[in-house]
């Protein structure tokens, strides 16, 4: 599966562990930057936070959040 690293936290959030190391996890949240989402890497807070709060949308996204936007769609599928 290859969305089985998310986790769903609490209201929004979720949880994203790193492939290459399990003990590290990303907490991301859905609810911020308008839908957008955020996450707790240092990718996203060097590079994306800062675009994000200029209201730019950033062209990378990290992994945690795309895999996160990947996870709510097969929800919403399995769902329908
Ligand atoms: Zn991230």
């Amino acid at each position: 599966m290859a969305f089985n690293n998310v986790e769903p936290y609490d209201n929004g959030t979720y949880l994203v562990r790193s492939l290459k190391q399990p003990s590290v996890c990303h907490m991301v949240d859905m609810n911020e930057y308008d839908g957008f989402g955020e996450c707790s890497c240092e990718w996203f807070v060097c590079n994306m936070a800062p675009k994000l709060k200029k209201g730019i949308k950033p062209f990378r996204v990290c992994r945690h959040l795309k895999a996160v936007k990947g996870y709510i769609r097969l929800q919403q599928c399995r769902h329908h």
